[in-house]
């Protein structure tokens, strides 16, 4: 406990009661002195009087001075006191206590010249004959006339009240100093009670380590109550801090998971799920407000992730598993790890989606196999040309020209397949830049009737444009969709029987220029129309013709790097319809 808090409680109270027990023995003091001498006076005042009765007649008729110092002498013994008979000229006629001779003319002092102007005379003072604090009472003695003869003067010391008057003062100070005592000590307890849970709070927050120790020691200085409100500014100081960077560190953390692709979930013991990121909402379909008291498995809605997160809640080790979601037909991989240190009880999910990744790595096994599937073809024939040539058909020349011309063949198909793969890949990594010009689309439609022309007219067909007189220019790369034309007429002429026709039409919509190739050939089938624009597809009526099946897929490719579209509608027996836009701007 601090001493000043001490001092502070107990002195107000210890300075009261001095003042009030001083003040209390100042007036008890004087009031009972007072009423002790009033009293004192009015006795001295009867002996006075009788003195003055029996030593009058001894100043009237016969003086005697014997006669009064008798009377002196015994009624001092008597009446235990000073008797002293004076003359009104101040003149000591006798004195009980010193001889006269020895005695000063007493006209001077105070009760004898009262009793001479007002009949009665008192005074308290130090007696010069005799040293001592003595109270005087003095009456006139007088004759038949009222004449004042002689005065009696009776005086008593009073050393012996002030005497018990100090004892009385003494018991006031002492009661003083015993209740200071005693206010001391309740003043010490009541702070002491006061203060213990005072320090006990500065002990907390001193284990609370907000307040280091060059604070502390600079503080020793002050009192327990100071102490805590410095402590409190100083946790308050320290809270603002904390609240700041929590709210930095909750901003970062909320802008993590907002950009993270992978979908964050934080679930409790319980199964609710505290936290999730826009990630998982995307991934799970469904919104953040209402998560606060939603499950696991209603969010999740598949039992493998449930089971994943139970497992790893019951058994407190990271878990992880690949699954497809259903009916979303989406491909995860789920990793769940325990929380314990920063959140007992809870598991972190994080679920990425492997989907588009998985897409990729089927497109590459597919193209793989088709690609080795395609060349397999060419090269087993090359292989059986080459093995007939050996095995004798050297010896016969047109059979050995006819089987070289084959193998010439086939020779084609495989550069032709290799060129299309090279340049399809080109493309697809986008490493073919695109020279755009602004160019009118009839111009690029009547580019590609020309060079067609001559093929569709060998084929037996009809082929003619259908362009409006006015078109606006678009900015395209004229040799890409040339080829893309190319690609479209030469399938258009080659699923056409003779006799038929193609015919290209560009037409404005919105804000899109859409061209078309449209043939009365075969036609495609419904299930073949989805698949017609991948790699190597070639519809079953198709297989026997020559073609790769890479044509639309590059033609696909050059559209979109143009920011466009391509599509098809057709009917089989009935003819198809390529179509492909081109943004005007
Ligand atoms: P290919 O080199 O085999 O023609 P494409 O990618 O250009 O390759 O065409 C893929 C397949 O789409 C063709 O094999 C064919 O089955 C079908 N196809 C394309 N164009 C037409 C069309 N105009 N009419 C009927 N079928 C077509």
């Amino acid at each position: 406990m601090h001493k000043s808090i001490l001092v502070r409680i107990a002195s107000p109270f210890v300075l009261l009661i001095i003042v009030l027990f001083t003040g209390l023995g100042i007036y008890l003091t004087v009031f009972v002195k007072n009423i002790y001498i009033e009293s004192l006076i009015q006795h001295l005042e009867v002996n006075a009087k009788i003195i003055a009765d029996q030593a009058k007649p001894y100043l009237i008729s016969n003086f005697n001075l014997q006669n009064l110092e008798k009377i002196t002498t015994n009624n001092s013994e008597l009446m235990a006191a000073r008797i002293t008979i004076i003359r009104p000229d101040g003149i000591v006629l006798t004195d009980s206590e010193i001889n006269t001779y020895e005695l000063e003319n007493h006209s001077n002092r105070k009760e004898i010249i009262e009793v001479l102007q007002q009949g009665f005379g008192s005074d308290i003072r130090v007696s010069q004959s005799i040293n001592e604090e003595l109270l005087y009472v003095a009456l006139p003695i007088t004759n038949e006339n009222d004449d004042i003869i002689a005065i009696s003067r009776i005086s008593i010391s009073i050393s012996t009240i002030n005497q018990k008057l100090r004892i009385f003062q003494i018991s006031i100070i002492g009661a003083s100093l015993l209740t200071a005592v005693v206010v001391i000590f309740l003043a010490f307890m009541i702070t002491k009670r006061t203060l213990n849970p005072l320090k006990k709070l500065n002990y907390a927050i001193i284990r609370m380590e907000i307040v280091d120790f060059d604070f502390e020691q600079n503080a020793n200085t002050k009192d327990e109550i100071e102490l805590l409100s410095q402590y409190l500014l100083k946790i308050t100081d320290h809270l603002n801090k904390q609240n700041e960077e929590l709210k930095l560190e909750r901003k970062t953390l909320n802008a993590v998971l907002n950009q993270m692709t992978d979908a964050v979930l934080i679930v409790d013991e319980s199964g609710t799920v505290q936290l999730s990121n826009p990630a998982a909402e995307r991934l799970f379909n469904f919104k953040r407000e209402d998560v606060s008291e939603k499950s696991i498995i209603e969010i999740l809605r598949n039992h493998q992730l449930f089971d994943l997160w139970k497992t790893c809640r019951i058994e407190r080790i990271q878990k992880e598993i690949t699954v497809e979601i259903n009916p979303s037909k989406l491909f995860v991989q789920a990793i769940a790890k325990p929380l314990d240190e920063i959140f007992s009880g809870g598991v972190l999910l994080v679920i990425q989606d492997l989907t588009r990744v998985r897409q990729l790595e089927k497109i590459r096994s597919d193209f793989v196999s088709n690609v080795s599937h395609e060349l397999r073809t060419p090269i087993a024939s090359i292989k059986a040309l080459s093995d007939t040539l050996q095995e004798g058909a050297l010896e016969d020349p047109p059979a050995a020209r006819r089987f070289l011309n084959r193998m010439d063949v086939e020779i084609d198909n495989l550069t032709q397949m290799v060129q299309e793969l090279l340049e399809l890949s080109k493309i697809e990594s986008g490493r073919v830049p695109l020279r755009k010009i602004f160019i009118s689309p009839k111009v690029l439609v009547d580019q590609a009737i020309e060079r067609m022309q001559v093929q569709a007219e060998r084929s037996g067909l009809s082929l003619f444009p259908d362009i409006p007189d006015f078109l606006p220019g678009i900015l395209v790369d004229p040799d890409k969709i040339g080829q893309v034309f190319v690609n479209l007429l030469h399938n258009a002429i080659k699923f056409t029987p003779p006799g038929g026709m193609v015919k290209v039409k560009a037409q404005e919509i919105s804000n899109d220029i859409i061209f078309s190739v449209e043939d009365t050939g075969i036609g495609i089938d419904g299930d073949s129309l989805n698949r017609i624009f991948e790699r190597f597809f070639k519809t079953d009526r198709a297989r026997s013709s020559g073609g790769t099946g890479l044509g639309l897929s590059i033609t696909k490719h050059i559209i979109e790097a143009h920011n466009g579209k391509v599509w098809v509608e057709s009917n089989l027996g009935n003819g198809s319809k390529f179509f492909f836009s081109i943004p005007k701007k």
